[in-house]
This record gives structure tokens, C-alpha cells and sequence, in this order.
């Protein structure tokens, strides 16, 4: 994948005392290569590469004691550029309700976003929000729409498949208003190719709504057509920003670089699941690291904080970066554990974790979860402390008092010192963002 490639070119040069300009050819080849390999539009290939070898050939550079780490953090910024610089927000109107269309191709992922969004901004924002089931072609598109609805317990406006998507947008406005209901996802149909009848519906009922937003949604498993996909839409109905789902697979993320550079439109969100709690803000300098990878430690502390509280996380992160992270916190962290879902998705986004061997061994079902919270439980307020105090026979007793077996105590100390020792790394990673030079 892009990743591999661009690491390995960057492990040659990554420490390297001097660059000559040769160097520096090799690696845009590379670089160049990686990236049409990731599927990326080649005229943004050029454009990329061009722009890095001009910044990487300028004498600050050159001349720089650590001309190696230099180009990597080119490479870095540009491909952060390359993706929009910043991550931007929804558009969100001043006079309710917001008003958000989905368009995008059959598949694409529009009725799962929809709903996530929906999920999202309830949480986040404590929006109201109305699902709208303008989908009345593809069979059990409307019950679907409905299935996710009450997966996440939100309202969902349909008049059956008979009455146009123009007439149902206008009704299900007037019912959002009575409700006040105060943010409308509207959920609209999808072709397997573009084509003009599809366009003109979706022009129409972009007219009758007024949308603050008209969300593209892409399949980032579609490569280089997805950035085709992007262009034509955009050209129809003049969309203001796009969700790029699938994400989570094993995508190349070619689009993610090609589409904003392309279209010129900022991806907002990324689908990481099929679940309805798969939906994040799309920050291009994470996704950068996360491509060069150097792995995504911002987006793994958001992560934690999503469900923790505010201050609570804030306490959390003062602790990993002090290691007196106790089993007291860890008993307070379980629910938030139990909330976060396996540990492996989280791991998968600490640099290096996929290498350690222990991962799996972290990883915890929700009935584990309660056998762990017994034995804490079991302990005494010095052993949660300091759990090196606790020798066999303290082992015993907490097997005793918790009902579960030696083994099962002796493993959840490894794991925990194992856990300790994973937040003392990426406390020092998040540090090194900030602070050190982030490439060694
Ligand atoms: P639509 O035709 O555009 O409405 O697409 P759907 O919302 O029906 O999604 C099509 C398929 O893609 C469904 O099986 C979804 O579960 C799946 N899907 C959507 N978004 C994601 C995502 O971010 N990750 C994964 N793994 N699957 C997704
Ligand atoms: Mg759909």
C-alpha cells in the first residue's frame, strides 16, 4: 500500500547526514510511484510531486543538518495540503432546520451515512434530527432508511414509494418545522452510473430544499473513479462537501488525496464502519501521518474522549503522560472501555502497536470486561495503587474474593502493565507532535 511504499523510501533517506540531489530524484520517482499505485488521479501526481521536489531541491533544505527529515516533513505537509489543510465543518444554517442532501452513487453509502450523521449530530450538537426516505426505486430502500432510524432511535419521514421525491422533501420540511425538528438528512436515490433522469431529480429536490449542505457520498474503495464520480456531480448540482465511506477496508486512499485537489470541495467526514457510530471528522494532517505512517495518535485520544467526558479525558491524558495511570483508573476507564469497542480498532491506530505481539491478548469481550472489573474490585486500595505489591498469596485472596482463577488475575496484571507501557509510548508519541521532531 501507499503507506509501505512511502515508508520504506522514507526509511532510506531518514537519518541520512547529506541529500544530494540525486537522492532526492529517487525518492520523487518513488513517491510518484506509491502514489498512482494508491490510485490517485495522475495529474495530482504530478502536481504533488512537482511541488515536493521544488521544496525539497530549495537550499534550506540542502543545507539543513537533517536534510532527510526534512523531505519527510514536505512530503507530509503536502500531502496534508493536498487534502484540504484543515478539517472543515458542516454547514450548518442560522434559522433551523439545517438542511443536509446525500447524493452520490448507488452503494456509495448514503443511507448508512445518513443515519450516522443523524447520530452524530444529536450527540455532538443535540440536534433534533429528521431523516428523509427519498429513495423510492431501489426496493426496501425506505425500510431500510427505517431500520436505521430506529437503530438509533431517530424519526423517519416517508410517503411510500408513489409520490415523488420533490413533493416528499416539501412535506417532510413542513412536518420538520411542526416538530421543530431541527436538522434534515435528506436520503436520496442512487444510480449505478450517473445518469441525466437521476441528475434532474436531485436538481429538483435541491431546489425545493435549500440545503445548507449537499454531502457527496463516495466509496473510497472506488479509487480513481470515485474522483470522476466526484466531478460529475459536483459539475450537476454543485455540492459543498463530501463524506468518503469504506474507508475502514483495504483501501488504497487514493481518493481521499485525489478528491479535494480535483473538485476542489473539503471531505468532511470519514466512514470507518458499518456501524452507526462509524462516522469522523476528517482532519487531512492525521490522515496524513496515517498514510506516511507514523499512525494516528490524535484521533485515537478524540476517540477515547468521544465517550469519556471532558474532564475526565483531560485527567486520563495527564496520567498516560505521567504513567501513574492505577487499576482505580483503569476500573473507571471499564465503562468507557465497554463504550469504545474492541481495543484492537484502537490499536490498530497506535504507531507500531499492530507489531507488538501482546496485542491480542488486549483484546476484551464485554463479559471479560465484568470478570476484570470483579478482580479489581477484589483488590485492596494499596494493590490498585501499586500493583507490584501484589505477590501469590495477595493473588489468592483476589482469585478468592472475585470468584475468578489465579490465571485469570496473573493475566490481567500483565495486560494492565502491558496497557501502562503502551500509554507511556503514545503520551511520548503525542509529545513528540508537538515538540521534538516528530520524524525520528
Ligand atoms: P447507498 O446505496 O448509497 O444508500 O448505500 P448504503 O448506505 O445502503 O451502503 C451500502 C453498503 O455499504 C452497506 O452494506 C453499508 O453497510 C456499507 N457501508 C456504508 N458505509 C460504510 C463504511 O464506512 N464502512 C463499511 N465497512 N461499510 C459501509
Ligand atoms: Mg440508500
Amino acid at each position: 500500500g501507499l503507506s509501505d511504499r512511502l515508508q520504506a523510501t522514507m526509511q532510506k533517506i531518514r537519518g541520512k547526514g547529506k541529500v544530494t540531489e540525486a537522492d532526492i530524484k529517487v525518492m520523487m520517482r518513488e513517491v510518484r510511484l506509491a502514489l498512482l499505485e494508491a490510485d490517485v488521479n495522475f495529474k495530482v501526481v504530478k502536481q504533488f510531486v512537482a511541488t515536493v521536489s521544488e521544496r525539497a531541491l530549495g537550499s534550506d533544505v540542502m543545507t539543513s543538518l537533517t536534510p532527510g527529515q526534512q523531505v519527510i516533513k514536505i512530503v507530509q505537509d503536502e500531502l496534508t495540503q493536498l487534502m484540504g489543510g484543515e478539517n472543515t465543518q458542516i454547514n450548518m444554517s442560522k434559522k433551523p432546520p439545517t438542511v443536509v442532501m446525500m447524493v452520490g452513487l448507488q452503494g456509495a453509502g448514503k443511507t448508512t451515512t445518513a443515519g450516522k450523521l443523524a447520530l452524530l449530530m444529536r450527540k455532538k450538537y443535540n440536534k433534533k434530527p429528521l431523516l428523509v426516505a427519498c429513495d423510492i426505486y431501489r426496493p426496501a430502500a425506505i425500510q431500510q432508511l427505517q431500520t436505521v432510524g430506529r437503530q438509533i432511535d431517530i424519526p423517519v419521514f416517508t410517503l411510500g414509494d408513489q409520490v415523488n421525491p420533490e413533493e416528499i422533501t416539501r412535506q417532510a420540511l413542513a412536518h420538520a418545522k411542526e416538530e421543530h425538528l431541527d436538522f434534515v438528512i435528506i436520503d436520496t436515490a442512487g444510480r449505478l452510473h450517473i445518469d441525466e433522469a437521476l441528475m434532474n431529480e436531485l436538481v429538483d429536490v435541491k431546489e425545493v430544499s435549500k440545503p445548507d449542505e449537499i454531502m457527496l457520498v463516495v466509496d473510497a474503495m472506488t479509487g480513481q473513479d470515485a474522483v470522476n464520480v466526484a466531478e460529475s456531480f459536483d459539475q450537476q448540482l454543485d455540492v459543498t462537501g463530501v463524506t468518503l465511506t469504506k474507508l475502514d477496508g483495504d483501501t488504497r486512499g487514493g481518493a481521499a488525496l485525489s478528491i479535494r485537489s480535483v473538485t476542489q470541495k473539503p471531505i468532511k467526514f470519514v466512514g470507518m464502519s458499518e456501524k452507526m457510530d462509524g462516522l469522523e471528522p476528517f482532519h487531512p494532517e492525521r490522515m496524513a501521518s496515517r498514510i506516511l505512517g507514523m499512525g494516528d495518535v490524535l484521533s485515537l485520544i478524540e476517540k477515547a474522549q468521544a465517550s469519556v467526558d471532558e474532564t475526565k479525558a483531560k485527567e486520563l491524558e495527564q496520567k498516560m503522560k505521567t504513567s501513574s495511570f492505577t487499576f482505580d483508573d483503569f476500573l473507571e476507564q471499564l465503562d468507557q472501555v465497554r463504550n469504545l469497542g474492541p481495543l484492537d480498532d484502537l490499536l490498530k491506530m497506535i504507531p507500531g502497536a499492530s507489531k507488538m505481539k501482546n496485542v491480542q491478548s488486549l483484546n476484551m469481550n464485554p463479559k471479560q470486561i465484568d470478570h476484570v472489573e470483579a478482580i479489581i474490585r477484589s483488590m485492596t486500595a494499596k494493590e490498585r495503587k501499586d500493583p507490584s505489591v501484589i505477590n501469590v498469596s495477595r493473588k489468592k485472596r483476589i482469585a478468592a474474593g472475585s470468584g475468578r482463577s489465579m490465571a485469570e488475575v496473573n493475566r490481567l496484571i500483565k495486560q494492565f502493565e502491558e496497557m501502562k507501557k503502551m500509554m507511556k509510548q503514545f503520551s511520548g508519541m503525542k509529545k513528540g507532535k508537538k515538540g521534538r521532531n516528530p520524524f525520528q
